[in-house]
């Protein structure tokens, strides 16, 4: 079993309440993957402020040395990690063999994030999400590796 970004199966997650495009996940045998969203599991409403990590990257929140703000300067931080936390909760659940992830979230981010101004400017780094399953030793991949292209998927 595998997570997977709720988002990237079409679900209405995402801050704004939009759908994203058709993504690869949808060519993805459904019966392995467990659907998840980090920042609804955390308590946060749909649609909800965008948030960005400020001071650091997803780990430097685990270790409470950076914050997750939203536009409204709300500090919102504890639901980013009640959200991954219970992620996490799952991923031992169903021993999944790895996640993959919407990039760019400041939860589900594997390989970059956003700078914390709210300008669109990304910098290389991880979601709190993407950081507390990487600490525990679980693969994390972001959308560009999705199935066919991840030759493990079938193992
Ligand atoms: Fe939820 Fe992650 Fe998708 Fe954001 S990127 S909507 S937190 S699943």
């Amino acid at each position: 079993m595998y997570l997977v970004s709720a988002c990237l199966l079409g679900l209405k997650t995402r801050f704004d309440g939009t759908k994203l495009a058709p993504s690869g996940a949808m060519a993805m045998p459904l019966e392995k993957l467990v659907p998840v969203c980090p920042e609804q599991l955390g308590g946060l409403s749909t649609p909800r402020l965008p948030a960005e990590i400020q001071g650091g990257q997803g780990e430097d929140v685990l270790k409470g040395a950076a914050l997750v703000l939203n536009t409204a300067g709300e500090n919102v931080t504890e639901s980013f990690l009640q959200g991954a936390r219970e992620i996490l909760y799952l991923a031992c659940l169903y021993q999944v063999k790895g996640a993959f992830l919407k990039d760019g979230s400041p939860s589900c981010g594997s390989c970059y994030t956003y700078d914390g101004t709210f300008s669109g400017r990304r910098c290389p780094g991880t979601g709190v999400t993407a950081a507390l399953l990487r600490e525990n030793g679980i693969p994390i991949f972001n959308e560009t590796k999705l199935f066919p292209r991840y030759p493990d998927f079938k193992k």
